[in-house]
C-alpha cells in the first residue's frame, strides 16, 4: 500500500508532494487513514523554521483525526474499550515515556524530556515515516493515548481538541477558573475560543474576549461560545481599556486572564488586568517571543498575582477537550472556517498567513 503525504524539506518553501510505501502497523501500533486534519498556528512558525524543534525533512500536522486501519496487537483506548478496524479515533498527539521525573515524582507529563509530539518532533526520514498529519495515513506509536469517537459527528470540529483545546484545558485547570468568576481570554483564534468555553462551562460570570479590529468577526463567533463582553486591543488607550476591564469587573480587574494571543505586547498589556490575587496565564506563547517586559512590583508582588505558564498539554487534558466538543454545548462547527484537500496544505498555510482563518483543516479524501 501506498500513501502521500505534504512534507516539509526546507523552511518557507513549498511542501513537497511525496508518496510513501504504507508500512504495517509497528507492534502495539495503530495504522490510521487520516479523516481531517487541522492545520494549527504552530505548523506556520514550524514552516518558518520558527520552532527550535523542528527537524527536517517532516510532515507536519499534529492535530487529527482518522480511523483504524491494522492493529500491531490489542490496543485499548483511555475508556477502555478495545480498538476495531474501522474505528473513528482521535489521540494524544504528545507520547511521553512515562518512566522519568517529571512523568514519574512530578506528575507533570507534559514536561516528559522524552515526549514525542506526531507532526513536531518526529522526522519523516526515519520508518515508519508516516508521522504527521498532512498525510493520508499516520503510524500511532505503542503508548500513543487514544479515544475512540462516536459516529455522526463531523469529526473536523475535534481535530482542535488534541491541541489547542488540550492546551486550553490546561491552562483553564492551572488556573482555577471557579464559579463566578471574571475571566479574560486574549486572542479569539481557537485556543481562545476554546480557553473561553471552558471558563464558561466552569461557570465564569463575566467573560471578556479581547480582540483586534482585523479579527473582529472572530469575536462575533466568541460571542457565539458565550463571550459576555468584547473588547478591542487597538482601540483607545491601555489606561481606557484598563478602565473598561475594570469598570466590568467591579474594579479589580480579572480573576483569570488566559493569553492565547502569543503577541508580547499583549502579554506586557494584560498583566495589568488580573485581580489582586489573580491568575495569568501564558498558553499562547508557543514558540520564543523574546523579553516581555514586567512591573513586577506592582503587577505581580504586591497584587500576589500567580503568572502561570503553560506549556502543551497531558491526556487528561485532552480528554476534556474532547468531551467539551461532545458536549454540543458550544459551536464548534463555527470554528471550522476552511476546508483544503491534503494536496492543498501550501494554500492552507497561506490562509493562515494572511489570518482570514479561524481554523483550517486538511481533508485527504477531497
Ligand atoms: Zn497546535
Ligand atoms: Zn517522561
Amino acid at each position: 500500500m501506498r500513501g502521500y503525504a505534504a512534507v516539509l524539506e526546507a523552511f518557507r518553501r513549498p511542501l513537497a508532494w511525496r508518496e510513501f510505501e504504507v508500512l504495517p502497523p509497528t507492534p502495539g501500533g495503530v495504522l490510521v487513514r487520516i479523516a481531517v486534519a487541522g492545520i494549527c498556528g504552530s505548523d506556520l512558525h514550524m514552516w518558518k523554521g520558527e520552532d527550535p524543534r523542528t527537524p527536517l525533512p517532516i510532515i507536519l500536522g499534529h492535530e487529527a483525526v482518522g480511523r483504524v486501519v491494522a492493529l500491531g496487537g490489542e490496543k485499548r483506548d483511555i475508556m477502555g474499550q478495545i480498538l476495531r478496524e474501522g474505528d473513528l479515533i482521535a489521540w494524544d498527539r504528545g507520547v511521553t515515556c512515562g518512566a522519568c521525573y517529571y512523568c514519574t515524582v512530578r506528575k507533570k507529563p507534559y514536561l516528559c524530556p522524552h515526549r514525542r509530539v506526531y507532526g513536531i518532533n518526529l522526522s519523516s526520514a526515519e520508518p515508519p515515516h508516516l508521522l504527521g498529519g498532512y498525510a493520508e495515513y499516520i503510524h500511532l506509536l505503542p503508548g500513543t493515548n487514544v479515544l475512540i469517537l462516536p459516529e455522526g459527528i463531523d469529526p473536523a470540529q475535534l481535530v482542535a481538541a488534541s491541541c489547542s483545546g488540550a492546551t486550553a484545558a490546561h491552562a483553564v485547570e492551572a488556573s482555577g477558573i471557579r464559579l463566578g468568576d471574571q475571566v479574560i481570554v486574549q486572542g479569539p483564534g481557537p485556543l481562545g475560543l476554546f480557553a473561553l468555553a471552558f471558563a464558561v462551562a466552569r461557570g465564569a460570570a463575566t467573560a471578556i474576549v479581547v480582540g483586534t479590529q482585523r479579527s473582529a468577526w472572530k469575536l462575533e463567533v466568541a460571542r457565539r461560545f458565550g463571550a459576555t463582553h468584547l473588547m478591542m486591543a487597538d482601540v483607545g488607550t491601555a489606561e481606557s481599556r484598563r478602565a473598561e476591564i475594570h469598570a466590568l469587573t467591579y474594579g479589580r480587574g480579572a480573576t483569570q486572564v488566559i493569553e492565547c494571543s502569543g503577541a508580547p505586547a499583549a502579554i506586557a498589556e494584560g498583566i495589568k488586568w488580573v485581580a489582586p490575587g489573580g491568575v495569568y496565564a501564558l498558553p499562547g506563547a508557543a514558540v520564543p517571543v523574546g523579553d516581555v517586559p514586567i512591573a513586577i512590583y506592582e503587577d505581580v508582588v504586591r497584587k500576589n498575582v500567580r503568572l502561570q505558564g503553560t506549556w502543551v498539554s497531558d491526556t487528561s487534558h485532552f480528554f476534556q477537550a474532547v468531551e467539551l466538543v461532545l458536549s454540543g454545548r458550544f459551536p464548534f462547527d463555527a470554528m471550522i472556517t476552511h476546508r483544503f484537500p491534503l494536496h492543498e496544505a501550501d494554500r492552507a498555510l497561506q490562509a493562515l498567513e494572511e489570518r482570514n482563518v479561524l481554523k483550517a483543516v486538511l481533508v485527504p479524501e477531497s
